[in-house]
């Protein structure tokens, strides 16, 4: 069969990757270069994330096996993650919900408040929103102290205005035991990227090389048309094709399939998404792997502590902000804090995160449905508009592969 697959990030790659053996598989991609949003770049002999810092690990055994059957195991190594929280006058670690015994070192009445409204919290298991979510599951005071704040800057809008299913499966929320075990002796958590992988290389994009090898990729093709002849895909009155998978935004690719009904870019118009921009910078040497930035006198929400996935380490932090934010505005931020040492490079990522509100679920629905009805498959973070992390995508892309070998 001919296949085209639209976009070469993760899900492209992947998607190429397991049909390109048994098919005819040709991948146009809109940039110069592939890797998408998990793309680097080399600065001063160091790698750059464009976007976030992208570590790697996965709760699916196939997905792991698929990975290290790439790049063998021995070609990674292990970082622990180190993760902190900057309440301003001090830092505690994450998650919150273990660190009471560092709240009540700086700040005794706080850390009573924090324990008395956690362990007295009611949880009905009815939510009106993200905000009510929060509150329902870990009180008031830390919501007030970190979810809230944070929550408010990564999303660019309130919790209150946001839909709170999403979040469900994304936060373990500690039961009433475990947050008392933590106050009386020191608890690590167990969520997925407690621990992650980063290739010896010291640079991501070794994973996306070792996907695209051998893989037939059109660079500097943007998709701006499809339609469909003779059952067979056009793509850009130029490629043709007996099966197409997109990862292009669901909010831009009805716009491109002729005929497509108004309802449906109706849909795609009620679909929101931010914008990330960040700044790499040379930092002071730290342990950490990240930490969060909730306070609002900073516009950065997360500084990523990059070097530090590197191994031997390195001084380098990415700092990030939501939206589309000027060079010169994220310096003059930075320079409040003598953490950060010398701007290096910046950049503005399109899309980067879905924005969960009230239109989500409908709009994506019936985008699905109706690209569904022409046979076109639609995958990936924003093919699926999903808070996917790269790991997700590849599970996403050994379902479809399955499915596609029925056909
Ligand atoms: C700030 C941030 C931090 C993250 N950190 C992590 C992390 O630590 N670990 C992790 O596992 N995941 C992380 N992720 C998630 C990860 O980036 C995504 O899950 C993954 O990269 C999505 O891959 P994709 O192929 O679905 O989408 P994309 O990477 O968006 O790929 C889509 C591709 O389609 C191309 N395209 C778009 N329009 C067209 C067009 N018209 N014609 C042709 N090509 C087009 C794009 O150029 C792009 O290459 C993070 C994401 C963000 C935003």
């Amino acid at each position: 069969m001919k296949i085209l697959v639209l976009g070469a990030g993760v899900t492209g790659l992947t998607m190429g990757h397991l049909l390109h053996r048994t098919h005819d598989v040709t991948i146009l991609e809109k940039e110069s270069f592939i890797g998408g949003l998990a793309r680097t770049k080399q600065v001063n002999g160091i790698t750059y994330h464009l976007t976030g810092g992208h570590c790697f690990n996965s709760k699916y055994e196939d997905v792991m096996s698929f990975v290290f059957g790439l790049l063998p195991k021995e070609k990674w190594h292990l970082v622990k993650r180190t993760s902190a929280i900057n309440l301003g006058k001090y830092e505690v670690s994450y998650p919150i919900e273990y660190s009471v015994r560092q709240i009540y070192q700086n700040d005794a009445d706080l850390a009573f408040a924090v324990t008395k409204e956690f362990l007295s919290v009611s949880d009905d298991g009815n939510y009106s929103d993200l905000e009510q979510w929060f509150r329902k599951k870990f009180g008031n005071a830390l919501c007030d102290l970190y979810f809230i704040p944070y929550n408010t800057k990564i999303w660019g809008r309130k919790p209150c205005e946001m839909d709170y299913k999403w979040v469900q499966d994304k936060l373990p929320i500690p039961d009433k035991v475990s947050f008392f075990q933590s106050l009386m002796d020191y608890r690590s958590d167990t969520m997925p990227h407690s621990r992650f992988y980063y290739p010896n290389t010291n640079d991501q994009s070794s994973l996306f090389e070792a996907l695209a090898d051998g893989l037939n990729i059109v660079c500097n093709e943007k998709v701006s048309s499809i339609k469909k002849e003779n059952n067979q895909w056009v793509v850009n009155n130029t490629y043709m094709a007996d099966v197409l998978i997109s990862t292009l935004p669901l909010n831009e690719l009805p716009n491109y399939i002729k005929d497509v009904p108004e309802t449906v870019l109706h849909s795609t118009r009620k679909l929101k998404y931010n914008k990330v921009s960040n700044v790499l910078w040379e930092s002071i040497p730290t342990e950490k792997t990240w930490t969060y930035q909730p306070l609002p006198d900073s516009i950065f929400h997360r500084y990523i502590h990059i070097g530090n996935f590197f191994l031997p380490q390195k001084n380098y932090t990415i700092t990030e902000c939501i939206g589309e934010k000027s060079f010169e505005e994220m310096v003059a931020c930075g320079r409040k804090d003598p953490f950060l040492v010398r701007p290096l490079d910046y950049h503005i990522s399109d899309h980067a995160y879905v924005v969960f509100d009230e239109n989500r679920e409908s709009s994506v629905s019936h985008i699905q449905k109706y690209l569904e009805s022409i046979g076109l498959y639609s995958i990936g973070r924003f093919g699926q508009w999903e808070y996917f992390n790269m790991d997700v995508c590849m599970k996403q892309c050994l379902n479809l592969y399955e499915n596609l070998k029925r056909i």
